[in-house]
């Protein structure tokens, strides 16, 4: 009889989001009057800049005549696209990329799942805790994590760097020898970031143990701080350790768009493996590109009015990051994140859970959040909040947690 991929089963419960959906779901429809404010989702909210919008109708046109209609892409991205990437965001900050180290995707969130595939499953990965789940559940599913354990909460053999007020958020160096390693800054959820010395220690330690970086910079246009390095390969030596991922959901509203990229240098390598060349035939054989569509909508994020117009909306969200920070501060709470990121990671009131603090929160206050635990063991006590969404939303919200 057919067998299952069993490392499946080892996946924890639902998946944090939709057990979120699922309780929101039962308050409204007990509370159909009560208006629930979502802060819970890091999903943009505001449309898409008309440059871009502007790009798309053009594009959908050419799809409509013969002499300018595309089939399938290349699989790696068009080089219009992977050209614009290596002017504006690498050699504009002194990066020296080539654009056959550019592949074009449809989101970070499947480059960063699928990347562990052209490892062994012997390794060993690590992750800074919390973190974006998706680390951890695609090397889960690959059977790279050993068992569960209920009591701490831990895979057996993943590596857990906390990233806690603690250690200001600056997760230590593992002590063991570590072979894949998942960074993300700005981070989601605590919304810190590291700066470039903190950042060089980890590209010595890479270097030092073998070990590959996996630097995941969704929100890189968050970044409003000097010092706070935009990509990995602002470190000296990175390009040898490091692939990068970015993603144009945050950057430019794309989440419903689709496109992203990942950066694979050719100097990255495994004894004479190159990297590039497998990731290049990882694509081939299993993507058949994005969109032309989508493609030349992200295109457009590269000229002067449309790095304007998403610069705008980068600015609103930004705006409710500082609303939420300062508001929740007036209300005598800790809070971290929210300069260099659209996230607010604030600390839960002492003796909370952060899951009793999202039910007290949605029912008192009937606002949605995010508990830190669904990020990681070390994100119990901590809750995060998004400046995605809406102002008028952002200043109710704060109201209601004042009063
Ligand atoms: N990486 C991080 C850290 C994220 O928070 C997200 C989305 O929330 C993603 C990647 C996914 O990006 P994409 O929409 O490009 O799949």
């Amino acid at each position: 009889m057919i067998k299952i991929n069993e490392n499946y089963l080892k996946l924890q419960d639902s998946y944090l989001f939709s057990t979120i959906a699922k309780k929101v779901a039962d308050f409204q429809a007990k509370n159909p009057d009560k208006k629930i404010i979502k802060l819970g989702i890091g999903d943009v909210t505001l449309p898409i800049a008309p440059k871009i919008i502007e790009a798309i109708h053009k594009a959908t046109d050419e799809m409509a005549k013969k002499e300018t209609f595309k089939g399938y892409g290349p699989e790696q991205g068009y080089d219009f696209l992977r050209e614009k990437i290596v002017e504006w965001d690498y050699k504009k900050r002194g990066i020296s990329i080539e654009k056959e180290e550019i592949f074009i995707s449809d989101g970070a969130k499947c480059d960063t799942g699928n990347i562990q595939e052209l490892f062994s499953t012997d390794n060993i990965i690590a992750i800074t805790d919390p973190v974006y789940p998706v680390y951890l559940d695609s090397n889960v599913m690959a059977g790279r994590t050993g068992s569960f354990d209920k009591n701490t909460g831990k895979f057996e053999k993943v590596v857990y760097m906390p990233a806690t007020a603690e250690n200001n958020f600056e997760p230590e160096l593992p002590k063991e020898k570590v072979d894949m390693l998942y960074l993300c800054f700005p981070n989601n959820p605590t919304g810190t970031v590291l700066n470039k010395e903190q950042l060089t220690k980890w590209v010595k330690y890479a270097k030092e143990n073998g070990s590959i970086i996996f630097f995941d910079s969704a929100y890189e246009a968050y970044i409003s701080e000097e010092n706070v390095p935009h990509s990995i390969y602002e470190i000296e030596g990175a390009k040898e350790v490091a692939i990068e991922f970015r993603s144009f959901s945050k950057t430019a509203g794309f989440t419903g768009v689709r496109c992203a990229y990942a950066v694979v240098p050719k100097e990255l390598k495994v004894g004479e493996v190159s990297l590039n060349a497998l990731w290049n035939r990882r694509q081939c054989t299993k993507f058949n590109g994005v969109p032309y569509i989508t493609q030349k909508a992200a295109e457009a994020v590269y000229t002067e009015e449309g790095q304007k117009q998403i610069k705008e909306n980068i600015a609103y969200y930004m705006e409710n990051a500082r609303i939420i920070r300062e508001g929740l501060e007036k209300s005598g709470y800790t809070v971290y994140g929210g300069k260099n990121a659209p996230y607010i990671w604030l600390k839960v009131p002492e003796g909370m859970t952060s899951w009793e603090f999202f039910d007290k929160l949605l029912e008192e206050k009937n606002i949605v959040g995010t508990p830190g635990s669904g990020f990681g063991p070390s994100g119990e006590g901590y809750f995060r909040l998004t400046a995605f969404g809406s102002r008028e939303n952002t200043i109710e919200a704060m109201n209601r947690i004042k009063q």
